[in-house]
């Protein structure tokens, strides 16, 4: 291992702190050693604080209609897809089976469909009662930008979570990326959320034309604004989008990206998500350090994931059932849904 490396990863592990400058000099690794030493650091962290237990989240993109046009998305407006809105019952089903295989939250994603903004989201409000009521799980909504009034709602409604992903916190880079979304908005909606007591999840996406001192300025706003799950997804590029991948698009990075973020935030949820390259990329992601997997989703729902729409997702899923001997095989094992209580617990207390 190089003496610079070295140095900073101990910084890290005594600190869990580090300069722009320092994390950059991380996510430059290119020696193999080097990207060992960093990822057994990141484990280490990782099992000092949860041991071997790893949480499940199940993903449920119910609605796939959506009045925005970001350029990396293949759900946007202007993309002549088939689209999507499941009904409340198709909903509540869902949830109920993803609750019998394991899960320990379920995650409400969705497009920003007129049709919900029509309504004032009445039954999305209604269907967050009826899961929680039926599975007893903890809910994660994904419903974009929404105002002050209806993130009220939502958490006088015991929502747990709100994800909202800025993607890059380079505003200019964000402009190319959410045309025509205002970036300041965007930030207000998720620290307004935690300022009413629901956690946070932030989000950033790799191999969209970002440099490293972006992404490494994006991993420090994340803890400043005090989100508590950090999401990092390699952008993958789909039929009828205009954008193409960036040059730094590779899964390296984004292991690298998981394994500063546990360094620097130890106890942060971090996940391995199953949406960018499935259930082959879920070893690499778990040895970085993630402590979660997302996007489970049940077989033959028709139900898509965000950033892959593949035959897995349609035929065989991305279920309990799969992810759990590759867990097994890595020495960790899914922590019960108690664990997950306990865990948010924590987490809130750190708020
Ligand atoms: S990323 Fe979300 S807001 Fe943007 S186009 Fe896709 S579904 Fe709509």
């Amino acid at each position: 291992m190089t003496i610079k490396i070295e140095t900073i990863i101990k910084k890290a592990l005594k600190e869990n702190s580090l300069a722009l400058e320092e994390i950059i000099s991380l996510l430059a690794i290119d020696d193999t050693a080097d990207l060992e030493a960093l990822y057994a650091a990141a484990r280490d962290t990782r099992n000092h604080v949860t041991g071997h237990k790893v949480f499940l989240y199940g993903f449920v993109y119910f609605t796939t209609w959506c009045r925005n046009n970001c350029n990396f998305c293949y759900f946007r407006k202007s993309n002549d897809i088939d689209r999507y809105r499941k009904s409340p019952e198709d909903i509540l089903g869902i949830c109920e089976e993803l609750a019998e295989s394991g899960v320990h939250l379920i995650d409400l994603t969705m497009g920003e469909d007129e049709s919900y903004h029509k309504d004032q989201f009445s039954s999305l409000f209604d269907s967050i009662k009826d899961i929680k009521l039926k599975t007893g799980l903890p809910i994660m909504i994904s419903p974009g930008v929404v105002g002050d009034d209806l993130i009220d709602h939502f958490a006088s409604i015991g929502t747990e979570w709100y994800a909202l992903y800025q993607e890059t916190h380079n505003p200019v880079l964000f402009k190319k990326l959410r045309t025509l979304q205002d970036y300041d908005l965007r930030m207000h909606a998720k620290i307004y959320a935690k300022e009413k007591g629901m956690l946070i999840e932030e989000g950033i996406l790799t191999g969209v034309g970002e440099t490293l001192e972006d992404i490494a300025h994006s991993m420090l706003e994340m803890g400043t604004i005090g989100a508590k799950q950090l999401r990092v997804m390699t952008f993958v590029p789909q039929e009828g989008i205009p954008m193409k991948a960036g040059k730094m698009a590779n899964e390296n990075l984004e292991c690298k990206i998981i394994a500063i973020l546990r360094l620097l935030y130890p106890h942060a949820l971090i996940p391995a998500s199953l949406d960018v390259e499935g259930i082959e990329g879920l070893s690499a992601r778990m040895a970085a350090g993630a402590n979660l997997i997302t996007s489970i989703i049940p077989p033959k729902k028709g139900l898509s994931g965000v950033a892959q729409n593949g035959p897995e997702v349609a035929e065989e899923g991305r279920s309990v059932e799969q992810v759990s001997p590759i867990l097994a095989e890595m020495g960790l094992e899914p922590a019960t849904a108690e664990d997950y209580q306990n865990y948010m617990t924590m987490l809130r207390a750190e708020i």
